[in-house]
């Protein structure tokens, strides 16, 4: 699996990267998620589907996407101000002038992620779909929990724009976060289907698979029913009308999920995704 260091030579210019950060260490609740990236490679493999993304894009007959397998995380990876190794491996990718489709791990790799992207995208958005806003300060005495990298990410002034849609968790704390950082929130409260969403590019999808109802994607470490469709989440994706530069989607746990229902979800947004940014 790990040829990542090889693959990279394959990489030129104008093509998808789909690459796999697999950890975990940041959850607060539950493992699993490092799991991921291997199982939608599997399901997405299968057979059981093609590789059509419903614009009628074959990703299957697509040179320029590129799967250059999963990071080489050791031990070391996590530090109290971030992961500078997910950085630096992510910088590398955007280097040759890729864009990069990420398959977490927890929603903790997402602020390590967007640090490369900044550096080359200094006006960046950010659409984050999520049931949680994760701009906690810190959670359990952690800064890089997976609860908190939208306030790593503001603070340091990674995003000229967060929008985040399917938010139904937030607290005092968190409500004063998204003042604090100006971040705008569209509550499941205020959801419409086919709201229109008023972003700029260069854009950066952050896809947290509990922003879906758990109807649809059980396979996650929290539950928060009352969330968007399958169908709602492809819209917003195909919706998007500026330039994609890069996404994440994390937080699939293969250990909850059933009959790989939600790595399914996970598989189909991905086909989705990549077809959006080629
Ligand atoms: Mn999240
Ligand atoms: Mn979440």
């Amino acid at each position: 699996m790990n040829n990542f260091q090889t693959n990279l030579t394959q990489l030129k210019s104008g093509m998808v990267a789909l690459v796999g950060v697999p950890s975990d260490e940041n959850s607060s609740f539950l493992r699993g998620p490092a799991q991921a990236p291997g199982q939608i490679r599997r399901v997405l493999h299968s057979g059981s589907d093609n590789l059509c993304a419903e614009n009628g894009h074959d990703l299957g007959r697509e040179p320029r996407l590129l799967d250059v397998g999963d990071l080489p995380l050791g031990p070391g990876t996590w530090q109290a101000d971030g992961a500078p190794i997910i950085t630096q491996h992510i910088a590398n990718l955007l280097d040759r002038e890729a864009r990069v489709l990420s398959l977490g791990g927890d929603h903790a790799v997402t602020f390590p992620i967007v640090q490369a992207f900044a550096a080359k995208y200094p006006d960046l958005t950010i659409l984050h779909i999520d049931a949680h806003s994760d701009l906690y300060e810190e959670f359990e005495g952690s800064r890089v929990s997976h609860a908190c990298p939208f306030a790593r990410i503001m603070e340091a002034g990674l995003a000229k724009q967060l929008v985040q849609v399917g938010i139904r968790t937030l607290n005092a704390h968190q409500k004063a976060q998204a003042e604090k950082f100006g971040v705008e929130i569209i509550h499941m409260t205020d959801w419409q289907p086919g709201m229109a969403l008023n972003l700029a590019g260069p854009l950066y999808l952050s896809l947290d698979l509990d922003g879906l109802d758990p109807a649809f994607a059980p396979g996650v470490s929290h539950h928060e029913p009352g969330g968007l469709t399958t169908r709602e989440v492809i819209d917003l994706i195909q919706a998007i009308d500026v330039p994609l530069v890069g996404a994440d989607i994390v937080e699939l746990n293969p250990v909850r999920d059933l009959v790989g229902m939600t790595t399914a979800v996970a598989a189909k947004l991905l086909k989705e995704i990549a077809a959006k940014m080629l």
